[in-house]
This record gives C-alpha cells, sequence and structure tokens, in this order.
C-alpha cells in the first residue's frame, strides 16, 4: 500500500512539475538572489533614510535653540548695558534719556526696556504708558534684587493689547553691589515664534518653547494656537509634560508612544539663563511613513519585474519549447493515423528541434515507402490468390469477386448478365484413360480457348472448380450468350483433343446458360444456380450441348436448333 501511494504521489508531482512550472521555477530561482539583493539594499536605503530625517530633524532643534539663546543673549546684553548706564549715569532723568536713544532697532523682540525703582516702580520706558506701573511684587523683579543676577520670568500677558510676553529682569546692584534700580525688558513672544519657523510645516513634527511652569511661549505658525496653554494640555506632548519639565539635564531626547498610537520622539533643550525649553517632538510613524511608501513603491516595482521575468519565461517555455513539443506531437499523431503525407515543418521550429523534426519526417518518408511497398505485395498476392495457376483463369473466388462487381455494375445501368457453366464431358473417364496430367493438359488448352472467346466476347472467363469453367457476359442477353455458348462448346470440340472413352471420341463440353436483368430481388447465386441447373440439361440431354435457363437449344452434330421447351 505504502509503495502505491508514492507512485501515486510521485506521478501527481510529475504532473505539477510540467515543463512550464520548472520553467517559472528556474526563472525565479535565477530571479531570486537578484531580488534579495534589491531587498536588502532597499532596506538598508530605508535605514539610511531614516537616520538621515532624525539627523535633519537634530539640526533644526539645534539650529532653533542656538537662535532662542542668541535672542535670549541679546537681551541680556542689552539690559546689561542699561545697568551700566544707569550705574554710571548721575540722575534718571538722564538714564532715561540714555535708555531711550540706545535702545537698538535692529532687536524687534524687545517690545520695551524699563527701569524700575527699587521700590519697584517703573521709573522710565521706552513706552511712556508703562511709566508708574509698579512691579515691585512680581517674582521676576524680587528674584532679580534678591539674586543680583539676570532673571527671566514665566509666561505673561502684556497689557493692554494681551501678548504674551516674558520679562528680563536685571538689577542695577549686579553692578554697583548696592541695592538699586532693576533694568526691566519684555520680550515679544511672537518673535520667538517666528524664530521656530525652520520647524514650521514639516508633518509629524511639533515644537513648543516652555517656561519652568509648562507654559508654552512660543510655537511655530502652524500651531500658535498653543501659545499660553500648558503643557499638560498639549494633546501630543502631555504625556512627556513632566519628563521633559523635571529633567535636570540641559538636554535630553526620549521616545514614547503618544495617546494616538503614533510612535513619538522628542528632543528638549534648556535655554541657558531662562529655565525655559525648547521642546520637539517628531511623529517617527509619519517620518518613516513616507520614506516606507518610498520602499513600497520600490518593492512593488520590484514585484513587477519579476512578474515580467515569470510571464517572459512562461512566454519564451511555450514559444520555443512547449509549442514545438505540441507541433511534433501532432505530426506524430497524424503519423498514428496514417497520414504518413504530414510533415514537421521545420521553418517553424527552434535551432533545438530540427534534428529531432528531421528524424521524424525521415522515419515517415522510410514509414510511407514501407506502406506502398506492402500495398503493391498485397495487391500481388490479392491478384495471385484470385488465379487458377493450371488455367491462368481466374479461380472460383476470382470469378465471385468479378461477378459480384458486375452485377452492381448491371444493376445501376439496368443492363443484362449472362453466365455460362461449362463442363468436360466423362472427364474422370478421360483422366482413367490419359492419366492425370494428361487431363491436367487438356484443361490447361481449355482454358486457353476459354480465355480467347472471352476477350473477343467482352467476357471474363474463370475456372469454377475442377473440370468446371464459367464465362461471364456483360450486357448480354439470352440470345447472344446462347451464341456465345455454341462458340464454346464448337471451339473445343474444334480442339479435337481424344477421348477414345467417350461417344464423341474427342473431349467435349456441356454448356449452361442463363440470363438475368439484375435487380433486388435477385441475387448473383440464383444466375449460378440457374447456369448451374441448365448445365445440367445439358448433361441430362446427351453431353456436348448448350442448354439455356428457361431455353433449350439441342445442338446434334453442328445442326443448330432452337425451340421453346
Ligand atoms: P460428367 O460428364 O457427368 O461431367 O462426368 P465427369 O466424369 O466429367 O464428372 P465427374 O464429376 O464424375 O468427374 C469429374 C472428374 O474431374 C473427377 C476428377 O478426377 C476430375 N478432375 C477434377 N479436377 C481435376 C484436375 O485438376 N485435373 C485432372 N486431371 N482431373 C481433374
Ligand atoms: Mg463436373
Ligand atoms: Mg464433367
Amino acid at each position: 500500500m505504502p509503495s502505491i501511494r508514492f507512485n501515486r504521489n510521485r506521478v501527481r508531482l510529475k504532473r505539477i512539475l510540467g515543463i512550464r512550472a520548472r520553467l517559472a521555477l528556474l526563472a525565479v530561482i535565477l530571479v531570486a538572489p537578484l531580488m534579495f539583493e534589491r531587498a536588502r539594499s532597499l532596506e538598508s536605503a530605508r535605514s539610511r533614510q531614516i537616520a538621515l530625517a532624525s539627523e535633519e530633524f537634530s539640526t533644526l532643534v539645534k539650529h532653533s535653540a542656538d537662535t532662542q539663546r542668541e535672542v535670549i543673549m541679546s537681551v541680556e546684553t542689552l539690559l546689561k548695558s542699561s545697568a551700566y548706564i544707569r550705574a554710571s549715569a548721575a540722575g534718571i532723568g538722564r538714564s532715561c534719556d540714555m535708555l531711550r536713544a540706545s535702545l537698538p532697532l535692529n532687536l524687534p523682540w524687545i517690545r520695551n526696556i524699563m527701569i524700575a525703582g527699587q521700590d519697584g516702580r517703573v521709573q522710565c520706558s521706552t513706552d511712556n504708558n508703562d511709566v508708574g506701573l509698579d512691579v515691585s511684587g512680581r517674582s521676576y523683579f524680587r528674584k532679580a534684587q534678591e539674586t543680583r543676577n539676570f532673571v527671566f520670568s514665566d509666561f505673561m500677558l502684556a497689557r493692554p493689547e494681551q501678548k504674551p510676553i516674558i520679562m528680563a529682569a536685571y538689577p542695577v546692584s549686579a553692578i554697583t553691589g548696592e541695592p538699586s534700580a532693576v533694568m526691566l525688558a519684555a520680550v515679544n513672544l511672537a518673535w520667538m515664534s517666528k524664530i521656530m519657523s525652520n520647524l514650521d510645516g514639516r508633518p509629524g513634527i511639533s515644537a513648543v518653547l516652555v517656561d519652568r511652569a509648562g507654559t508654552v511661549l512660543a510655537a511655530p505658525s502652524d500651531q500658535a494656537n498653543l501659545v499660553g496653554r500648558s503643557l499638560d494640555s498639549v494633546p501630543l506632548l502631555s504625556a512627556i509634560a513632566e519628563t521633559a519639565m523635571s529633567s535636570d539635564h540641559n538636554e535630553g531626547s526620549m521616545s514614547f508612544a503618544a495617546a494616538d498610537g503614533s510612535r513619538r520622539g522628542i528632543t528638549f533643550t534648556r535655554i541657558a539663563d531662562t529655565g525655559s525649553r525648547l521642546i520637539v517632538s517628531i511623529d517617527e510613524t509619519r517620518v518613516t511613513a513616507a520614506i516606507d511608501q518610498d520602499i513600497r513603491t520600490a518593492y512593488l516595482q520590484a514585484g513587477f519585474v519579476c512578474l515580467f521575468v515569470l510571464l517572459g519565461a512562461l512566454i519564451a517555455a511555450e514559444q520555443l519549447i512547449v509549442k514545438p513539443i505540441n507541433l511534433l506531437a501532432a505530426t506524430a499523431k497524424r503519423f498514428g493515423l496514417g497520414d504518413w503525407s504530414a510533415r514537421a515543418t521545420t521553418a517553424r521550429l527552434p535551432a533545438e528541434f530540427m534534428p529531432l523534426a528531421k528524424a521524424f519526417n525521415a522515419m515517415a518518408a522510410k514509414l510511407a515507402q514501407r506502406e506502398r511497398e506492402l500495398v503493391e505485395a498485397n495487391d500481388q498476392l490479392t491478384v495471385i490468390a484470385s488465379i487458377d495457376m493450371l488455367s491462368g483463369l481466374a479461380n472460383r473466388r476470382g470469378f465471385q469477386s468479378r461477378l459480384d462487381f458486375e452485377w452492381i455494375r448491371a444493376q445501376q445501368h439496368g443492363g443484362e448478365l449472362s453466365l455460362l457453366m461449362i463442363d468436360v464431358d466423362h472427364f474422370k473417364l478421360f483422366n482413367d484413360t490419359y492419366g492425370h496430367p494428361e487431363g491436367d493438359v487438356c484443361l490447361r488448352q481449355i482454358g486457353e480457348t476459354l480465355s480467347e472467346i472471352a476477350a473477343s466476347s467482352m467476357g471474363f472467363a474463370g475456372r469454377y472448380g475442377g473440370e468446371e469453367f464459367c464465362l461471364l457476359i456483360p450486357n448480354a442477353g439470352a440470345e447472344r450468350a446462347l451464341e456465345i455458348g455454341e462458340i464454346v462448346r464448337m471451339a473445343v470440340l474444334d480442339l479435337a483433343l481424344p477421348h477414345m472413352t467417350s461417344g464423341h471420341q474427342c473431349v467435349t463440353v456441356s454448356v449452361g446458360v442463363a440470363c438475368a436483368r439484375p435487380n433486388p430481388s435477385l441475387a448473383p447465386v440464383d444466375l449460378i444456380e440457374a447456369a448451374d441447373a441448365a448445365l445440367y440439361a445439358a448433361k441430362h440431354r446427351g453431353r456436348n450441348a448448350v442448354v439455356a435457363h428457361g431455353f433449350v437449344q439441342i445442338v446434334e452434330d453442328g445442326t443448330d436448333a432452337l425451340r421453346a421447351l
């Protein structure tokens, strides 16, 4: 049982692994290393692109942070120089004039500069509306006085237009060492946002500048609505707000899964002296999505190439192998059906199949030649089988087939057909008297005579069997048949073959004549039986006589008489 199953499986496998499948497999084996190499290069291109994107991202963040730092430093420098002015100038009036005169126009992010007295009341401002304002309660003011250092406030809104600003404070006491005025500058956060414009419009990137308390100070224009909001309330950044804000490090980066399921990378950088941080988040999935899209397209192209190679292999297999095989098989099939004229057309075959096709054609030519020879031999055998070797006439078989043929022909043309049955009289006695070989000679001579009569009467002579002959005469009526019967009787008599034990002293024949107009109600055998009956009558009448079926012709010593029975 297991061996049967194994064989069955082997046959099934063979069927599956047809020539097309094998060639397709070969094509796959050839293409596979190339595709593998292509996949490998695509994957490394993907990693390279991701690395490039992350490098670009880092550069962007660094550039943005550097610019923020420059802004802060410019504020710091301005306040320090203003503090010097205040420290060196005698009175507030003069300091104020100098301050107003020195406010550089190329620092548009500085909204205004103020001098607050030790009591916290604004004594001088580049914006007159601020003069008299009390900032003593503000934390940045107090902290600047306490620390005698540069201080930045958290996010605040400037009155009256409610614009987001941060305040920078630098106490004159940092220079003089004595409690004194504090220099103040309001930094326009809209400008900080402008500085972040390089992070603007980048898919998957969100950037914010947040103060110590986690309030968004600035953001690129496409995320401007975040300004003034707490980092906790920013959807994609709330998750890292605490970590980013509580980090002791000046810079850092981390990766996390955001609430929307995206994988996000975070980079934060502290802006020196301010306590604010630039936090930039990147949606790794969106950044890699574009790269993945490119990679997918490349894979698709590679897939198509593979498909085309496979299709090409299949078409080539069809054209170069399967089709020629089918062509040869069709030719072989025609050979099988006996059509030896079929030839494999070499013009339509690839060169590799030429020898096979030529061998096929040579085989067909040889077999056709053999068949011709066989047919010829068979024809000769048929002729030999139909001829009587002694008399040279057709034998009974040959006669029978000729009778059938003539019968059909006469039936088709509505003509008559006559048959003469000729029997040698007292031939047994002849044999007994002269011997069998002499009997054969006698029969041969009678055969030659009949052959001549057949030729002259458009008839067909045969040896029906033993010493009995027959003569078939197409298109002859009873009268003509009787005449020919008489000719036969006379011709044999004229041979004058001695037969001393016969009453006539020479060899004579009796002839039975029958004539018919073949039709469907008659058969050839009827004609034979009629002729036989007439022959019997001729014998009965004394031999050496011609008798027609239905008529009797008695011939006596050369005197012809015809009368009805
Ligand atoms: P009938 O006049 O009534 O025809 O008498 P018959 O003797 O001719 O007829 P019968 O049928 O008695 O004898 C036929 C003889 O013909 C017997 C046989 O030896 C002989 N015969 C048949 N075929 C051949 C042959 O091929 N050669 C020879 N020599 N004799 C043959
Ligand atoms: Mg006989
Ligand atoms: Mg006889």
